[in-house]
């Protein structure tokens, strides 16, 4: 596979009505921090516009870079967020009642990642198996008492799982379904592993908070598909199977949390299925002139933030960003905000302190240097952690400090 290929055609029903509704520019991928500065081979920038399909409103990203690239120097442990464990925590709790879990059940997760949310089910003495392609994270589950496989999701792998385990009462993949491009290989995999009954769960941004919100940093070359309910029951009912309920969560600005079994199963369809498909055609999520005026709203929010950042520059005020999450660097290339405003970029993230944001090139540091040198304002690019992250750095607003959040519009928190 070549290192960047362009479709042409709609990831979820082949459609061929596509119309460009986002374009951010040739953009360095969002995970790729360079060791130094002066980084000597070029960095490679690949093409970040979002394609809306006029067929099933699936709104994508057409331009895949290959995932051994895309993931070949990629870190994210997700329980180093407590507010993830918490949200597993609690999913696992009524997914346990809810579908009458016992000892005899078996939860697969896909893209499982470090564990986080299969513990809480193996807490509960459900039996567990997580699918994570990264070896290293792999093996943090398993030291964690996780049974993990390491591969990438297929029908094969799910063959072999089903042989090995049994078929599974409830297969989850959370925060993975928009990272993939062919998600019809997914399905088909878990439609092998899944028991006639069993339930298939997943969680993806949700596109009409991304709206919503002006949530454009969340678009990268990792991130394929932003997900409407409609794009999704047009994917399950292709796949033959049915969204059986819906729940919004509050992951990575507004997600969906999205149920489904095969079509004919016993399990009934919620009413919250029926009212969201309706407030979505009150929204128009598949209309070219919301996107219109989503991408004014864009560009107004990119004139404000850099007139304030620069204002506070010209009065002699020091700026450093707070977070340094994939989102922030889709935020520092599109809005061009670089080493002349932040003086550098705190992330408690051992993987990226000492290397510098992709683009930008702006230092990532430890709170360490935060406290020694505090600037006069963070910008808080980790938005979606911004309460914890305010919170824990109450000693640097307690001493005049301030905070900037850019989303949905940017504004100084007093
Ligand atoms: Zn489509």
């Amino acid at each position: 596979m070549s290192v960047l290929t362009h479709k042409d055609s709609c990831r979820i029903c082949d459609g061929t009505k596509l119309s460009k509704v986002l374009s951010l520019g040739p953009t360095p991928l969002a995970n790729a921090f360079l060791e130094s500065q002066e980084a000597r081979a070029a960095e490679m920038y690949y093409p970040l516009d979002a394609y809306l399909c006029r067929d099933c409103g699936l709104l994508q990203l057409l331009d895949v870079v290959s995932p051994e690239v895309l993931f070949k120097d990629y870190v994210y442990v997700s329980s180093t967020s407590p507010a993830f464990v918490a949200h597993f925590r609690d999913f696992a709790e009524k997914a346990f009642e809810r579908f009458s879990l016992n000892r005899e059940s078996l939860v697969v997760d896909i893209g499982s990642n470090d564990g986080i949310l299969l513990t809480p089910f193996k807490r509960k003495g459900v039996r567990v198996l997580g699918v994570e392609p990264d070896e290293t994270i792999a093996r943090m589950a398993r030291r964690g008492g996780i049974d993990t496989i390491t591969e990438f999701w297929g029908p094969d792998v799910a063959q072999r799982v089903a042989k090995r385990y049994g078929c599974a009462d409830l297969i989850t993949a959370t925060n993975v379904f928009a990272h993939i491009d062919d998600i019809h290989a997914v399905l088909r995999g878990v439609k092998t592993l899944l028991k006639p009954e069993g339930v298939f769960v997943i969680e993806v941004p949700y596109l009409a908070d991304f709206l919503k919100k002006n949530l454009f940093d969340t678009v990268y070359h990792e991130h394929l598909s932003y997900f409407s309910l409609a794009a999704l029951q047009a994917f399950f009912t292709r796949t033959r199977m049915t969204i059986i309920d819906v729940e919004q969560v509050p992951t990575h600005g507004g997600s969906l949390r999205v149920f489904a079994a095969r079509k004919g199963s016993r399990h009934f369809v919620h009413a919250r299925v029926g009212k969201l498909m309706m407030r979505e055609e009150k929204q128009r999520l598949r209309d070219g002139k919301t996107f219109e005026r989503y991408n004014l709203r864009i560009l107004l929010n990119r004139a404000k933030l850099l007139s304030l950042l620069s204002g506070l520059k010209r009065r002699g005020k020091r700026i450093a960003g707070y977070g340094a999450p994939a989102k922030g660097n889709t935020l520092l290339n599109f809005f061009s905000v670089g080493r002349e405003l932040l003086d550098y970029i705190v992330d408690d993230s051992p993987f990226k302190q000492g290397k510098h944001t992709p683009g930008k090139r702006i230092p990532v540091v430890s709170s360490e240097v935060l406290k020694r040198n505090p600037p006069d304002y963070l910008l808080i690019l980790a938005w979606n952690f911004a309460e914890p992250i305010m919170k824990k750095n109450e000693a640097f607003r307690k001493k005049g400090g301030r905070f900037i959040i850019p989303v949905p519009t940017p504004r100084i928190i007093i």
